[in-house]
């Protein structure tokens, strides 16, 4: 049958039920095309998935097609397949090209097929439904209870070469057996400097070059071999934190993007719409040293770490008083692993407008102190510009 895969964010041949099923049929062709979302990406995030698709050509030994517009305007200009196979995905742009391709599948007579495999715990799996989702993570947690996480047993190709997946793959093996830092991902996670004090797995589970339940499978691994501590279970209470963003983000849908977000302001403070401030904080030139090393880092590298990015966005809300969405969008712009459902949803959970039950006012000077005590990491940044 001929075949067409629509890629999105799961460039990956490991744990991608989708790609399966396109590898078992006698014709296809692999399509990359841009998205109202990608348009807005950094530079260093556009690299890493322009090295995703490069690597998972070598791994499948297939040409990918790339798009430079939608897919929908090459399905108007093409014979049209007859089945299209994709990855669901949460945020609102995302499904809504979901639906367009939909549309245009039933006017034209085209089949297709849609995966739920971009969360650990599928959402056909949650023991609710997504309209009655708990709010609050914690209750969004024990509602799920002993979940279940289904993972395919084909298991496509365990080459290793340059970008993509194959570097991911590389670093899940560093993170977890060479180095065994997951162990103490616990004590080390806040850390700002070293490599392995998180497991940096992001920009690639932005991408989906690595599944959620390919980093469990791993730990459930890790945890028969070398045993299970607070460390391991930390990981994992850290993806169902995803899970949670990505549903939040499919059930409010466009009010994740807004500033007035979910529900009113339980702690209300002013706002001021200041852009020369705003273009302080940008720039890391806002005179607090804590947030200015992490702002240098991101403009250098597109990395911040998750200490940084609570500092920064607690400054900017409450210290600087400036709209939290013009710190979301600046971040959008900027993250190597930007993610629509995750970074949004971590804005809006820490500007009050979310499900956070707090108020996540950051005391600046002492978080450095904790996190930065003999002023290592900022002296760093601030040195580099
Ligand atoms: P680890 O600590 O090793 O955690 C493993 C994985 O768990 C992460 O890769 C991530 O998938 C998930 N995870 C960890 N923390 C969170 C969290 N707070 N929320 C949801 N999932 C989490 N993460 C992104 O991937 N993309 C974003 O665009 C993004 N924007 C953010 C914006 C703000 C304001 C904040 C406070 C957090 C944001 N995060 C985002 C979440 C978090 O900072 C990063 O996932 C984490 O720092 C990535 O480093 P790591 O892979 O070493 O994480």
């Amino acid at each position: 049958m001929k075949t067409l895969y629509w890629l999105r964010s799961d460039l990956r041949t490991l744990e991608n039920q989708a790609l399966e099923v396109f590898l078992k049929q006698s014709q296809g062709e692999l399509v990359y095309a841009e998205t109202k979302s990608s348009w807005g990406w950094s530079i260093p995030k556009r690299k890493l998935r322009d090295g995703a698709l490069l690597d998972l050509e070598v791994r499948l030994k297939k040409k990918i097609i790339r798009l430079e517009t939608t897919l929908i305007d090459y399905l108007k200009s093409t014979p049209a397949p007859e089945l299209i196979l994709w990855t669901k995905e949460s945020a609102l742009w995302e499904r809504q090209e979901e639906e367009e391709v939909k549309k245009w599948c039933q006017t034209a007579g085209v089949k297709f097929e849609e995966f739920d495999q971009h969360t650990l715990v599928a959402e056909a799996d949650l023991p609710f439904a997504l309209e009655s989702m708990p709010f609050v993570f914690t209750d969004f947690k024990n509602k799920l209870g002993k979940f279940s996480v289904h993972t395919s047993s084909e298991v496509i190709s365990d080459e290793f070469s340059a970008g993509g997946e194959s570097e991911a793959l590389k670093r899940l093996r560093t993170y977890f057996w060479e180095t065994k830092a997951v162990s103490h991902y616990k004590e080390t996670r806040n850390g700002m400097i070293e490599l392995n004090d998180s497991s940096k797995l992001s920009p690639w589970l932005a991408l989906g070059c690595l599944s959620p339940r390919s980093i469990y499978q791993e730990l459930l691994r890790f945890e028969a071999e070398l045993g299970r501590n607070p460390s391991t279970e930390h990981l994992v209470y850290e993806l169902l934190w995803r899970d949670y963003f990505k549903f939040f983000s499919k059930k409010y849908s466009a009010q994740i993007f807004i500033e007035s977000g979910v529900r009113p302001l339980v702690f209300p403070r002013e706002t001021i719409r200041d852009h020369a401030l705003f273009m302080k904080w940008c720039e890391g030139k806002t005179g607090e040293d804590f947030v200015d090393a992490n702002m240098r880092e991101l403009n250098l590298t597109g990395w911040m770490s998750n200490r940084g990015r609570q500092n920064v966005a607690s400054f900017l809300m409450h210290d600087l008083k400036l709209p939290w969405t013009w710190g979301a969008r600046y971040f959008e712009e900027k993250l190597i692993d930007y993610d629509p459902d995750l970074n949004w949803g971590n804005w809006l959970y820490f500007s009050g407008y979310g499900s956070d039950p707090r108020s996540r006012k950051f005391n600046i000077k002492s978080q450095a102190e904790t996190y930065d005590p003999a002023g290592e990491y900022r002296r760093k940044w601030l040195d580099k510009v």
